[in-house]
């Protein structure tokens, strides 16, 4: 589909006069001096407000009189043109009538649902998923939001782990590169745009690295690895210019991130020299003293200031403590101006002391909810998040059939489609799998339904039911998964194989004879051997939200050709996790017969996985031919290109993600087999040759060395080009001179 809503385009962005930097400074100046303490310290508090909008209540007048009273910065979960005006107007009342920031969890969509962040991620596709930022954003301003709690850029090897659906997956690169078009996409290119929002990089830091996949859990994890796989998306989205970072309720390396001077202050706000502020998670301040790293709420604080947390979202920590702590001189007012500067900064830049209500009003507001575009641009981000796993006989795309067997707990979800984290969506809106194929399917051909079972629970009663239909159909596509619930926030798993009856549901199926497709909808990669080997396809498309259906269905018939490549290992067992393709080379044999040598694998099961990452057909295939290096070595400063042609050689017009991975052969730390440093998604119609040139500069060659210096070591390097990590086509070696 077209898309005509590009991010920052003069048709959708009218232009704000926005103040000029210099002149926000000065401004900052003159408001600090007018400020108490209590109107400073008040600008650091962040507080929910379902409640400031519902019937009378205690907490309602006690939010409301300390708005009125300066004493409130920010409130989230408050939405909506109606409330957010309401609410804007009690701040106004405040002595110095500073404007509260609205903000929310806006995570993949406001009202128009996008596929949950993970499967965008699958789609490597950085257009879209700035476009599928940037409507969340036109939306949730629209709607008078500021400031959305997105993009989550942790990587994530441990599938158990709920919220392995916020982010963009287990890889460095491509999560560095999806962060900075989340953030590209929310924000525009500058603060103040009237379809923009503020973005946060979430959690600071290490939050995906939680023990064992449990949530908020501890961390321990080693410098060379902090640096090199988990810091990095957030380095991309502060380069990017993401207004704000959230820190975490984890420790690292026993100091909760939330009190972490190393994270917040040294890195953040020291290497990085970070202008915008820090936002502490729901509660994160105070939950240092359970972690037993503060005595007191007021430690806590006091601990959190001085690491650098400016704002306070829930603890009311500063807002009880504070203001003793600077009398008793144990916190340091410049801490404290610092942090209301940064903040203050943000909102001068948005534009709320010249608008406080930054353009929204009740028709805007219902007209860009209701934008028919934005649904467009939906599907085209769920059909791009798709992947296509298996596809045995090339059963797909669905020839003209007579009699489809649509079967399955989620054929006709719609709730379930669009995952955990959604905001204002009408889910009876959704298109559901089953909707999606009878629309395309047409008058000819026959849908015929029936659930099987539920995800979960071990009822096997619809069987009967559903063999029968199967075995009246031509094809029988079968949708399983977990419901929309089972992934999250606080949502780990210890068993992630696909729930419940659902497999030996598909075994029912199969034993028809009949061709079955399956198509799984979860939040995480799932584990489902039976299908994975024996189903006719496997189509993964996650919760793919408001068009999932027609999305699906587009695949599933062809008018759209997947493209998506997994952005997540697919274990085989879940001893297997916590996984990812960079594995080391221990010289030990994985899996060769034979050899007597103790092998460095399990007894029970091969260490390869169930899918690699960036494993995902096509309906045509893809020939790597042709490569060619500019040069074998490099010395220092130099660049080399490294160049290969790619031939759709089927007949589908398609695309493919050619990946660069590295190998550092040897070096002073031993490096892991492969590395992905870059990737081209590029469409070629039938017989269509193109070449694809990749720029290798020493940049690309660098890693952390032990004095955790970024460097590249002279020596050898293996570049391998390839359609997934497992399945590299070409190979080639360059020389880093000395
Ligand atoms: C989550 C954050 C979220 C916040 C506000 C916390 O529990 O960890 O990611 O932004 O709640 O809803």
């Amino acid at each position: 589909a077209a898309l005509l809503l590009t991010a920052g385009s003069p048709a959708t962005a009218q232009k704000a006069k926005l103040p000029t930097a210099a002149s926000i400074e000065q401004r900052i100046d003159a408001l600090l001096q007018q400020m108490t303490l209590e109107e400073k310290i008040g600008q650091l508090n962040q507080y929910s407000g379902r409640e400031v909008t519902g019937p009378a209540s205690n907490r309602k007048n006690d939010l409301l009189n300390s708005i009125r009273n300066g004493q409130v910065g920010s409130m989230l979960n408050v939405k909506g043109v109606a409330d957010t005006r309401t609410i804007q107007a009690e701040a106004l009342k405040s002595r110095l009538k500073i404007p509260l920031l609205f903000s929310l969890d806006v995570i993949h969509g406001y009202q128009t649902v996008f596929p949950i962040p993970l499967g965008e991620a699958a789609s490597w596709d950085l257009a879209a998923i700035r476009e599928s930022a940037h409507v969340a954003a036109r939306e949730a301003a629209a709607s008078g939001i500021h400031w959305t709690f997105a993009p989550m850029v942790d990587i994530g090897r441990d599938p158990r782990w709920g919220r392995v659906m916020e982010g963009a997956g287990e890889d460095t690169y491509l999560g560095s590169q999806i962060a900075r078009a989340r953030v590209l996409g929310f924000q525009g290119e500058k603060l103040g745009g009237t379809d923009a929002i503020m973005a946060c990089a979430k959690h600071f830091a290490a939050y995906g690295a939680a023990l064992a996949g449990r949530d908020y859990n501890a961390v321990d994890m080693s410098e060379q690895q902090l640096w090199e796989v988990y810091l990095p998306p957030f380095k991309a989205a502060a380069d990017a210019g993401a207004a704000t970072f959230m820190n975490s309720f984890n420790t690292l390396n026993g100091v909760p991130a939330t009190g972490s001077n190393y994270l917040q202050r040294d890195i953040l706000k020291g290497q990085w020299n970070y202008q915008g502020f820090v936002v502490s998670d729901w509660g994160s301040i105070a939950e240092m003293v359970p972690w037993g790293y503060a005595q007191s709420k007021s430690e806590a604080a006091q601990k959190a200031l001085a690491a650098g947390s400016d704002m306070d979202m829930e603890s009311d920590a500063y807002h009880t403590t504070l203001a003793q702590l600077v009398k008793e001189g144990k916190a340091d007012i410049k801490l404290v101006d610092d942090a209301v500067r940064r903040i203050l900064r943000k909102k001068f830049e948005l534009g709320l002391f010249d608008d406080p209500y930054r353009f929204s009003d009740l028709k805007r507001e219902k007209k860009v909810l209701n934008d028919p575009q934005h649904r467009l641009a939906a599907r085209d981000a769920a059909r791009k998040s798709v992947v296509l796993l298996e596809n045995r006989n090339n059963t797909l795309p669905l020839a003209q059939q007579r009699t489809i067997a649509v079967i399955g707990p989620l054929a006709k979800a719609k709730r379930d489609l669009a995952g955990s984290w959604i905001v204002l969506a009408d889910t009876t809106q959704i298109t559901s799998l089953h909707d999606g194929l009878a629309k395309r399917a047409g008058k000819n051909t026959q849908i015929r339904y029936a659930k099987g079972c539920e995800v979960q629970g071990d009822s096997r009663a619809g069987f009967a039911q559903a063999v029968e239909t199967a075995k009246a159909a031509d094809v029988v596509v079968l949708a399983v998964g977990e419901t929309w619930d089972m992934s999250g926030e606080a949502k780990s798993r210890t068993d992630i194989r696909l729930p419940g009856v659902q497999e030996e549901l598909f075994q029912a199926l199969k034993a028809t004879g009949k061709p079955v497709v399956v198509v799984l909808m979860a939040g995480r990669p799932l584990i489902f051997n039976t299908i994975a080997d024996q189903a006719d396809a496997v189509l993964y498309g996650w919760f793919p939200g408001s068009e999932g259906g027609t999305a699906l269905a587009d695949v599933l018939y062809g008018d759209y050709n997947p493209g998506g490549k997994l952005p997540s290992t697919f274990p085989r067992a879940v001893g297997q996790i916590p996984i990812s393709y960079q594995q080391y080379n221990t010289g030990r044999p994985v899996t060769k017969p034979g050899d007597i040598r103790y092998k460095s694998a399990y007894i029970d099961a091969p260490n390869t996985p169930r899918y690699a990452f960036g494993h995902g057909l096509s309906y045509t295939t893809f020939k790597y031919d042709n490569l060619k290096l500019s040069q074998p070595s490099l010395a220092a400063g130099q660049t080399a290109t490294l160049q290969c042609t790619i031939t759709n050689t089927g007949k589908a017009t398609g695309e493919e993600v050619v990946q660069l991975y590295l190998r550092d052969l040897v070096a002073s730390v031993a490096r892991p087999l492969k590395e992905l440093k870059d990737f081209q998604k590029i469409m070629l119609k039938p017989g269509e040759t193109r070449t694809v040139t990749f720029t290798i500069t020493p940049d690309k060659l660098a890693f952390y060395n032990r004095q955790l210096q970024w460097q590249a070591e002279p020596g050898d390097f293996q570049l391998m080009l390839g359609s997934a990590s497992d399945d590299i086509r070409l190979e080639s070696k360059l020389t880093l001179l000395p």
